[in-house]
């Protein structure tokens, strides 16, 4: 009894505070809100969900920004530019879920957006704009290529599997999941792939679980499609 009211405050003393995620990762990443000018995407995003007040919308607890960073870091020198999304609220929010995300509290979770290529094959950052919020409404056919004006990028699949395994390399047992639009898994599996994937350990790999398109959500006065084929979601335990 006394052990486990010992244990209990330990627990208490030793939790995890969250920690804003704002470093810029040497030139590989480039956070969201920097992208965009912070302040005016945060209010432009809490206007849009009718919430203010709450800060910014890229909190992790602090283990995970370990996780987070050593993994960013770990990409520095491999041929993709990448950029994250939402993560959780901070402070006494913490535990209010980030909507229009069902998750994202708690400083557990934290969306990045797919590694792209231009038509010349080169790496380039994710487009975050406010009219496609902050990158959440761009969309991608079934092979990956952009749509609309985004015609130009296509998904960096060796890319995404890189950023993968990094993530499961340095999260390891701390991943629980990463959540990927159904729609995407046949390129995924595609037999080109399959070195890319053989190194990776099978335990890993099991994290990776499909998910259906999310429907239109309504943001400034338009309905967008959100889904996940812009994003991969982790989430970590
Ligand atoms: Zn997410």
């Amino acid at each position: 009894m006394f052990a486990a009211l010992l244990f209990s405050i330990i627990n208490i003393v030793q939790a995890e505070p969250l920690v804003e995620l704002k470093e810029s990762f040497g030139d590989t990443v480039v956070p969201y809100h920097h992208a965009i000018g912070r302040k005016k995407s945060f209010q432009q995003i809490n206007a849009s969900i009718k919430r203010t007040g709450y800060g910014p919308r890229t909190f992790v607890r602090s283990d995970v920004h370990k996780i987070l960073t050593k993994t960013f870091k770990s990409l520095d020198d491999k041929p993709i530019k990448l950029v994250y999304g939402e993560g959780s609220w901070g402070g006494k929010y913490k535990n209010k879920a980030l909507k229009p995300h069902r998750t994202h509290k708690k400083g557990l979770f934290l969306d990045i957006f797919m590694p792209l290529k231009n038509r010349m094959g080169r790496p380039v950052y994710f487009p975050i704009k406010k009219d496609n919020l902050f990158g959440y409404a761009v969309n991608f056919t079934k092979k990956g290529k952009g749509q609309g004006t985004y015609k130009k990028y296509q998904i960096d699949w060796v890319g995404l599997i890189t950023l993968f395994d990094a993530l499961c390399t340095h999260g390891e047992d701390r991943i629980k999941k990463v959540l990927i639009a159904e729609d995407l898994i046949p390129a995924l599996q595609d037999p080109k792939l399959k070195k890319y994937w053989a190194p990776i350990p099978k335990k890993c790999r099991e994290k990776l679980h499909p998910i259906k398109v999310l429907g239109p959500y309504k943001f400034a006065g338009k309905n967008l499609l959100v889904d996940h084929d812009d994003h991969i979601h982790v989430e970590f335990k």
